[in-house]
């Protein structure tokens, strides 16, 4: 039997371990020493765990030589095991002649550069710091000098423009290098391992960077230079900038994430004074922007400050961030406990900056290191929050702050806000008065506000601050942020979670939420319970199930012959969406929006209508408890006028959805196609029609032709316009209406036995009484109302009612959008023309008919021109049906399936193969 060959292996490291294990596999070796560094403080290197596992004799040695002499010791214990060959695969220390030519072959050593270029120990830093575009690694056979031994092979690689000192390790030089090692060892072994002489041509030997004065950056230099030097030494150590203050103090910091970036300058920047940089530095959305000597710009998206990494973007944020300055004892020891969790699953040392996911971690690794910390530390970690925060030190912050904080720390911060307490319902609600951009209340920069007046009575509430286009300009920058940073972290089935997470919080809160709605625009509290506050519940957890479903299509199409092609769709988000809401059901227009948009992906930010903004003020509150990342949701209360336009005319909003009156509709559409000609879609005013016939179930058509027009004040875009009701039960009809109308409860909304509470506000109390008189102008005889409740402060308006209303009228053609019923008469032989009558009409947003015979029903489905038709009930809305306009009631879904697609663009993608 041939004898194995003798081998020791001297190093260090998981590099030295994988090397070793490789070996261990081959028949005709035999592994008789490893020689490694000491243990540090109780910490093993891999090398020597990995040996004792095989039952290798290990050897931990401080040092080889002492001032040039080998130590004799030293020797002879690597004598005792009559290695024939030494392998070095990643050796950190000087080791004597005496050992490198101790062994009958030699020794074989990996060095991570093509020799004879970058000789010396930061060979990968250096082949990027260079900008070399080959970079690669070399086994040689050690000789006396440094890394200038004969050559046994090489391996490159092309240098990539995403490559870091990090990526090329892990992507190349590690696995390869493992591989390679092996490669070598059997060369040897079968004697065909060449020895070829290195060539002196294009020989360097370069500074060790591990020495802190290397590590300092000359920003007087291009941007190419900037940026290699950046990423060579990106992660470990990091680029060493020094920013000097206002004050006249300096700090040092290191920079991380660069790239180059043809975009620059920035419009949105703060400058950051820089020593030794002689151009310009600005803090932007999107991290640090350096201008380099030739004018080109590098782009630093991460800094560490003290032990801290965080995102270049914050800096000034984090300056002035006073919550976490320095931890305690204990919080230290936590955070060694924490590192070793994680370097348990990284399987590699951790530093502050060290990332989660770009060192490796996948899915499997996030429900790990979730379950981890919760049993560690106590604390109900979810795991969207690894993802928001996926390097190391940011996520010993977060948990910090839960630790000090308790159940306020994760996904529920602490949130400071200035407040107005209502107090009504038997409650004492805190609501935000500020606007509330990038996940924080803020003032308006102009230091405007809003007063809000209760309805009720006609008493200023409070006032909220009034956002400005410049307001608006930085929510639309925070969701754009957002957009690129935080939120395309959250996978779909995460981004579903947090929106149940928010359901949950709003059903919850759902009485506060109602109380709010209630006393701010009028809504009788039951109904704003049940549908103001219940259906907006509803429509967020209808649209969270979407999150993970939305898809696109495989596509056959004719194949390029003799090539196959395959081509399919993607359905993507659009960007950054504007939102702009009316104030009927103020909570519910917001979520049957913002859900469908949310959940497609997008960013948002809103403006509520003027009057009511409070419910969206609390929700922006639970969106922050509910764990949803800073910029994707904005909510800004001001002026259609001012704030509403502004964001219609911002050229970062890619899509508007809009719901308001037909007049503002149009206008908005003008405004995107100027700007940017982004995507709108407009849910706007209605006059729909309600068809009773004589064969209807009467006590059904008066309840349902009552709330038609009743419901919500009459505050309601669907509401029925104008009733259409056949000669034979017309005077029936009218006096059943008329009898309920009398037992109509008016009063305070919040009083559960009220069936009708204030208009809105006293703008549109005052169209509703200009709309009677019209009316009465016109002949129409008003047969009920039209006037204020007497004895009542608040805007209480009588419900109405007109008859012998003729089609040409100003109260049959124009909404009123308030509890006024508008009823003709028909004759039931005549369906054409009762078809025609009810068509004519610019709107077409909802419509109803009443009758038992099915056939009748479905030839008026057939026929009225509506993007709704309710048949033997009215007001049937759900979130799971889509809901919208035909003709001048706009375009566009918001509800159902339908509504996703108005957040969505399609991608097609066409591959050759
Ligand atoms: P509006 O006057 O059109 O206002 C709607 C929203 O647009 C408000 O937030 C308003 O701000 C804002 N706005 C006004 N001018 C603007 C501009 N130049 N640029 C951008 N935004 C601007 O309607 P409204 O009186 O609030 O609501 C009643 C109307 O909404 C009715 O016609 C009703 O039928 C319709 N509506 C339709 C639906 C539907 O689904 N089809 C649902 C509900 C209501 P301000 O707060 O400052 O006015």
């Amino acid at each position: 039997m041939a004898l194995k060959m003798r081998i020791a292996i001297i190093g260090q490291s998981n590099f030295a371990a994988d090397v070793l294990e490789l070996l261990l596999d081959r028949s005709n070796i035999q592994i008789v020493g490893v020689f490694t560094i000491p243990d540090k403080g109780s910490r093993e290197d891999i090398l020597a765990t990995t040996a004792t596992i095989h039952n290798i004799p290990v050897f931990k040695f401080a040092c080889w030589r002492r001032k040039g002499v080998a130590l004799p010791e030293v020797l002879e214990q690597y004598k005792s095991v009559g290695a024939t060959l030494n392998v070095l695969p990643f050796c950190s220390q000087f080791i004597p002649m005496e050992v490198i030519n101790g062994a009958l072959l030699g020794s074989i050593c990996y060095h991570p550069s093509i020799l004879p270029r970058h000789r010396g120990a930061s060979a990968i830093s250096w082949t990027l710091i260079e900008g070399d575009e080959v970079a690669g690694f070399s086994i040689f056979w050690a000789d006396d000098g440094l890394d200038t031994g004969p050559l046994l092979l090489t391996r490159q690689t092309n240098v990539e423009s995403t490559d870091t000192l990090d990526t090329i390790y892990k992507r190349f030089l590690y696995p390869e290098g493992v591989k390679a090692m092996g490669v070598a060892v059997d060369m040897v072994a079968s004697g065909t391992a060449p020895k070829i002489i290195q060539p002196e041509v294009g020989a360097t030997y370069d500074p060790a960077m591990f020495k802190t004065e290397n590590q300092v950056i000359n920003l007087q230099a291009t941007a190419e230079k900037i940026w290699n030097f950046v990423r060579g030494l990106d992660s470990v150590p990091g680029a060493i900038a020094t920013v000097l203050h206002g004050n006249g103090t300096e700090e040092q910091i290191r920079l991380f994430g660069a790239h180059l970036y043809s975009a620059g300058p920035v419009s949105n920047g703060k400058v950051l004074r820089l020593r030794g940089l002689t151009k310009t530095a600005w803090i932007h959305s999107g991290g640090l922007l350096i201008e380099g000597t030739d004018g080109a710009f590098v782009n630093i998206r991460r800094i560490k400050r003290g032990t801290r990494v965080i995102s270049a973007s914050e800096w000034f944020k984090q300056a002035e961030d006073q919550s976490i300055t320095d931890f305690s004892e204990d919080e230290l020891v936590k955070r060694s406990l924490l590192a070793g969790i994680w370097k348990a699953i990284l399987k590699e040392d951790v530093e502050s900056s060290t990332d989660f996911f770009a060192s490796g971690a996948g899915s499997m690794d996030v429900v790990r290191l979730v379950e981890e910390v919760k049993e560690a530390f106590d604390v109900p970690l979810q795991n969207e929050q690894v993802f928001m925060a996926p390097v190391f030190e940011e996520f010993f912050s977060l948990l910090v702050r839960f630790l000090r904080q308790g159940s306020a720390g994760f996904g529920n911060q602490q949130l400071d806000f200035e407040a107005f307490t209502l107090k009504a319902n038997k409650r004492e609600i805190r609501v935000p008065t500020q606007l509330f951009i990038n996940g924080e209340f803020v003032d308006a920069e102009a230091q405007r506000t809003l007063e809000i007046v209760n309805p009720t009575n006609e008493e200023v509430l409070c006032k909220v601050a009034c956002a400005s286009a410049t307001d608006v300009d930085k929510a639309v920058r925070a969701a754009h942020s957002a957009f690129y940073g935080s939120w395309r972290q959250i996978t779909p089935r995460q981004r579903g979670q947090l929106m149940l997470n928010l359901a949950d919080l709003m059903e919850r809160n759902k009485e506060e939420l109602a109380t709010i709605e209630s006393v701010d625009s009028g809504a009788v509290y039951t109904l704003a319970l049940k549908t103001h506050v219940g259906m907006s519940i509803e429509a967020w957890r209808y649209f969270a199930g979407w999150c993970d479903k939305i898809q696109g299509n495989t596509i056959p199409v004719n194949p390029a012959r003799p090539n196959n092609v395959l081509t399919f769709t993607r359905k993507e988000p659009i960007g950054v969406c504007g939102l702009i809401t009316p104030w009927n059901y103020p909570l519910m227009m917001l979520s049957w929006k913002m859900a469908a948009c949310i959940a497609a992906g997008n960013t948002c930010l809103i403006k509520p209508a003027q009057t009511c903004p409070l419910t969206a003020l609390k929700f922006a509150e639970l969106t922050v408890r509910a764990g949803f990342p800073p910029g994707v949701i904005n909510v800004l209360p001001g002026k259609g006028s001012d704030a509403g336009q502004a964001v219609a005319d911002h050229e970062l909003v890619r899509k508007l959805g809009f719901t308001g009156s037909t007049p503002i509709g149009k206008h908005i559409m003008k405004s995107c196609a100027d700007s940017n000609l982004k995507k709108c879609s407009l849910e706007l005013g209605g006059k729909s029609p309600l068809i009773i016939f004589a064969d209807c179930d009467m006590d059904k058509a008066v309840k349902h032709g009552m709330s038609s027009v009743f419901f919500n004040k009459g505050e309601d875009c669907i509401a029925a316009g104008r009733l259409f009701v056949e000669d034979r039960i017309h005077d029936e009809f009218i006096r059943r209406v008329l009898k309920d109308l009398r037992t109509m409860t008016i009063g305070d909304p919040l009083d559960r036995s009220t069936a009708h509470g204030p208009q809105n506000h006293k703008a549109h109390f005052d169209k509703l009484l200009e709309f009677c008189r019209r009316g009465v102008d016109e002949g129409a005889k008003l047969v009920y109302g039209g006037c204020r409740v007497p004895n009542l402060k608040g805007y209480f308006f009588t419900p109405t009612v007109f008859t012998n209303v003729t089609d040409d009228m100003f109260i049959a053609q124009e909404e009123s959008f308030g509890p006024i019923m508008i009823i003709s008469k028909f004759n039931g032989s005549d369906i054409d023309s009762l078809m025609q009558r009810a068509n004519r009409t610019e709107y077409g947003l909802a419509s109803g008919v009443f009758t038992k015979d099915i056939g009748k029903a479905l030839n008026f489905a057939d026929r009225i021109e509506a993007g709704t038709v309710f048949v033997n009930v009215y007001n049937k809305t759900d979130v799971a049906a889509p809901f919208g306009g035909f003709k001048q009631s706009g375009y566009g879904k918001d509800l159902g399936q339908e509504a996703l697609n108005e957040y969505l663009k399609t991608k097609c993608v066409t591959v050759e193969y």
